[in-house]
């Protein structure tokens, strides 16, 4: 168990930098291969939904309350983890072209977006990072899964997106 006191329990808004922190970044190389898990879960909790929810056996947990482990090899970017997580903690994103960055969100509001829809990027800590076109919709278990093209700068800060009808 860790000792100290991580910042994003005070306000709530888990930065970047500890999700480094705790292994769950995905590794330069595995980035330049296409689309990955971005696992934003680095607190010891009781669930490992993740785990099962993965049909590549690409994430694994040490006990349950340890933090999820990912497989960078195995992970081919699905998005099936993103559908099923209950705390919408994981996301997909795609840096490896050029000009454009794509991220997989979870969606959980209405109206939901489809492909095509330009929508609003909002980042962790809520704020409009701007805008990005849905690519591709999908759903289950009634949580829908909104792929989005971004510019490539935001990419990792991109946690979900505003449907303005
Ligand atoms: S994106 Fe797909 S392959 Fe990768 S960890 Fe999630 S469920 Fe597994
Ligand atoms: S399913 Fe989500 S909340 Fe549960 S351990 Fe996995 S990433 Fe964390």
């Amino acid at each position: 168990m860790r000792e100290e006191i991580p910042v994003y329990r005070k306000d709530g808004i888990i930065p970047l930098e500890e999700i480094k922190r705790s292994g769950l970044f995905p590794p330069e190389e595995r980035l330049k291969k296409g689309p990955v898990v971005l696992i934003e879960c680095p607190e010891e909790i009781p669930c490992n939904i993740c785990v099962d929810a993965c049909p590549s056996g690409a994430i694994s947990m040490e006990s349950i309350i340890a933090l999820p482990k990912v497989d960078w090899d195995k992970c081919t970017g699905c998005g099936v983890c993103v559908s099923l997580c209950p705390g919408l903690a994981i996301f997909v994103v795609d840096v490896s072209k050029e000009d454009k960055a794509y991220v997989t969100v979870p969606h959980e509001f209405i109206p939901v977006p489809k492909t095509g829809d330009e929508v609003i990027l909002l980042g962790r800590d809520g704020r409009e990072l701007g805008r990005g076109k849905v690519v591709k919709v999908w759903e289950r278990n009634k949580t829908y899964v909104v792929t989005v093209e971004t510019p490539k700068e935001v990419a990792f800060e991109v946690k979900a997106i505003w449907v303005k009808k």
